[in-house]
C-alpha cells in the first residue's frame, strides 16, 4: 500500500491503479479451504514457513485486505480481525496474561470487559485490580511483581474520562509491561495510541470502524509476534475469526470513516453545548467542553473530541426513564457509532452487571445517560432532546422538584 497517502485515501483505495483491470470494490472470497500446489507446499504454509491462506479459522483473503488497512490506519506492525470487540479484548488479554499473573485495569471500562475480567478471567487464574489511571502515581504503586499488562480505555465508556497515554506508556515501559488501549470510542481517525507509546490497540469495529450498525467485529493491532500468537494460538483455536462477508462490509464502511467521524464530532459538540444550558441537566461529560477535567489532555492526544456525549439528569432514575420514553427520533439502544443517534442508560443497560455500589464508585449514577450522536441533521437531534427534556420538566414536577430543577 502507498505509504505517502493520507488517512482518507488509504481508507478508500487499495493500491496504485495499474493498467490492468481490477475490481474497485473488494471481492468477497468466502472459501473455507485453500488448495496447495504440492503436499510439500501444504506443510510449508501450515508451519508458517511460507505465507499463505490455508483454512478459514486462521485467515481469509478478504479479511486480510481489511487487516492490512487497519494495520496501516493504526500505524501498527500487524493486526487481526475478529468476530467482535469482546473477542479482540479477551484475545489480547489472554495473549499477554496467564495463570498466576496480574493485570492492571483503568477504573471505568466497558461493561463487557468488566464481565470478562470478573467472571471468565479468574477461571483461568488471571488476577486483576482496578486503578484510577488519571493518577500516574496510583498506577505506579499498583504494579505488582506479577503484573503483566496495563489495560485502559480512553475516552472511557460511559464517562468519557481521558487518560494520558504518553505518561502511562512511560510507566508501563519502566515496568517492562505492555500497555493495551481500547480505542473504540475514537476510531483510528481520531486517535492512534501506538503513536503515543502504547503496545497493543483493541477495537470494537462494530462501532465507528464499520459505522453502519450491521456487523459485529473487533481488531487487535500490535507487533507481528503478538498478532501471530493470537491468530494461531487463541483466535484460531477458539474459532473467533472474522468472516469474509463481514470484512467486506467493514471495507465498504471504512471508505466513509473520515467524513463520518468529522460529522459525528461536529454534531456531538453542538449537542453537548446545548445540554449544558438545559436546567434539567445536572452535568455533561464531553471532552470537548472546557469544563471537562482532561480537556487540555484531550486536545493534545486526540485529533477531535468524538461522537459520544454522556449526561446526568437531575432527579435520577425516574427522570432518566421518563426522558428516554419521550424521545421520538433518538433510538433507545445499546450500540454506538451508527448513523442513527442512539441513547442508553448505562446503569440498567451496558453496565447493568456491575454491582450498584461498585458502579457508583465508578461514577455511573442512576441518572446518567449515554448518547451516541449520529449523522442526522443536528437541529433535529436537538429538537428531539428539547421536547423530551421539556416534557419531563412539565410532567409531574412538584414544587420540590421544580426547586431542584432550577439552576
Ligand atoms: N469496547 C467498548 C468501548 C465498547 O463500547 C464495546 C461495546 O459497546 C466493546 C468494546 C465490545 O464490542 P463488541 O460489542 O463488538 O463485542
Amino acid at each position: 500500500m502507498n505509504q505517502t497517502w493520507q488517512f482518507d485515501t488509504i481508507a478508500i483505495h487499495d493500491e496504485n491503479h495499474s493498467h490492468q483491470t481490477k475490481p474497485i470494490a473488494q471481492p468477497i472470497i468466502p472459501a473455507v479451504a485453500y488448495a496447495f500446489s504440492t503436499s510439500e507446499m501444504a506443510a510449508l504454509v501450515v508451519s508458517g514457513e511460507v505465507e499463505g491462506t490455508f483454512y478459514g479459522r486462521y485467515g481469509n483473503p478478504t479479511t486480510s485486505k481489511l487487516e492490512e488497512k487497519i494495520t496501516q490506519l493504526e500505524a501498527g506492525e500487524a493486526s487481526i480481525g475478529l468476530s467482535s470487540g469482546m473477542a479482540a479484548i479477551s484475545s489480547a488479554i489472554l495473549a499477554l496474561v496467564q495463570t498466576g499473573e496480574h493485570l492492571l485495569v483503568t477504573k471505568d471500562i466497558y461493561g463487557g470487559t468488566y464481565n470478562f475480567l470478573t467472571h471468565l478471567a479468574p477461571r483461568f487464574g488471571i488476577d486483576f485490580d482496578f486503578v484510577d489511571c488519571t493518577d500516574g502515581e496510583a498506577v505506579q504503586s499498583a504494579i505488582k511483581d506479577n503484573t503483566k499488562a496495563l489495560y485502559v480505555e480512553t475516552p472511557s465508556n460511559p464517562l468519557l474520562t481521558i487518560v494520558d497515554l504518553r505518561k502511562l506508556s512511560a510507566i508501563a515501559k519502566e515496568a517492562s509491561i505492555p500497555l493495551i488501549v481500547d480505542n473504540t470510542f475514537m476510531s483510528p481517525y481520531l486517535q492512534n495510541p501506538l503513536c503515543l507509546g502504547a503496545d497493543v490497540v483493541v477495537h470494537s469495529a462494530t462501532k465507528y470502524i464499520n459505522g453502519h450498525g450491521d456487523v459485529l467485529a473487533g481488531f487487535v493491532v500490535g507487533s507481528k509476534r503478538i498478532i501471530e500468537f493470537i491468530r494461531k494460538r487463541i483466535a484460531g483455536d477458539l474459532g473467533q475469526h472474522l468472516n469474509a462477508w463481514d470484512a467486506f462490509l467493514i471495507l465498504r464502511g471504512l471508505k466513509t470513516m473520515g467524513i463520518r467521524m468529522k460529522a459525528h464530532c461536529q454534531h456531538a459538540k453542538q449537542i453537548a453545548e446545548y445540554l449544558m444550558d438545559h436546567p434539567l441537566v445536572e452535568h455533561v461529560f464531553y471532552p470537548g467542553l472546557a469544563n471537562h477535567p482532561q480537556h487540555q489532555l484531550a486536545k493534545q492526544q486526540m485529533n477531535d473530541m468524538g461522537g459520544i456525549v454522556s449526561f446526568e439528569l437531575k432527579g435520577g432514575l425516574k427522570q432518566a426513564n421518563d426522558f428516554m420514553n419521550q424521545l421520538k427520533l433518538i433510538i433507545i439502544s445499546f450500540s454506538l457509532g451508527d448513523p442513527e443517534t442512539l441513547i442508553q442508560h448505562p446503569a440498567s443497560m451496558t453496565h447493568f452487571s456491575i454491582p450498584k455500589e461498585e458502579r457508583l464508585t465508578f461514577g455511573i449514577s442512576d441518572g446518567l445517560l449515554r448518547l451516541s450522536v449520529g449523522l442526522e441533521d443536528p437541529s433535529d437531534i436537538i429538537n428531539d432532546l428539547e421536547q423530551a427534556l421539556n416534557g419531563v420538566m412539565e410532567e409531574g414536577v412538584g414544587d420540590e422538584e421544580k426547586k431542584m430543577f432550577s439552576k
